[in-house]
């Protein structure tokens, strides 16, 4: 009975003197690097000149177990097509990477943040302003 006490308390102080040996990652001080092909937060992509390249096809919607992308299109002065509402429920999101896959303008990916915590549940509901690539 006292034995896996004393076994516990040896294990601690073990630690104690020589925190070199913990492997608990002390985040946020501490993040983690990751790995290339991780999926987290989507990223919508501009093309050369700038434009979203996304054209509002919805072949990310229809690819989306989740049913967590909003798509409607509209059009631009040009008469092209884009995307008017674009937004990604990311509580429904479970970061299976079809909707990269099914989309074939290249518009969208997967990239590595995955520091997507918030206190109020509405941002998580990303919209196409928080998505896209900042215009350069
Ligand atoms: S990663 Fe998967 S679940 Fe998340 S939006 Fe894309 S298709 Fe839907
Ligand atoms: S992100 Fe790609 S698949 Fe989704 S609506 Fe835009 S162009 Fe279509």
């Amino acid at each position: 009975m006292i034995k896996p006490l004393i076994q516990g308390l040896a294990l601690t102080l073990k630690h104690f003197i020589n925190p070199s040996k913990v492997i608990t990652m002390q985040y946020p001080d501490e993040r983690w690097t990751t790995y290339p092909r991780f999926r987290g937060l989507h990223e919508l992509q501009r093309d050369e000149d700038g434009k979203e390249k996304c054209d509002a096809c919805g072949l990310c919607a229809k690819a989306c177990p989740s049913e967590c992308i909003t798509v409607k299109s509209g059009k631009n002065e040009q008469g092209d097509k884009y995307a008017s509402v674009y937004e990604i429920n990311m509580f429904r999101c479970i970061f299976c990477g079809y909707c990269e896959e099914a989309c074939p303008r290249e518009a969208l990916y997967l990239r590595q943040n995955y520091e997507l915590a918030t206190e109020d549940i509405k941002d998580q509901v990303y919209t196409k302003e928080k998505l896209l690539l900042p215009f350069k």
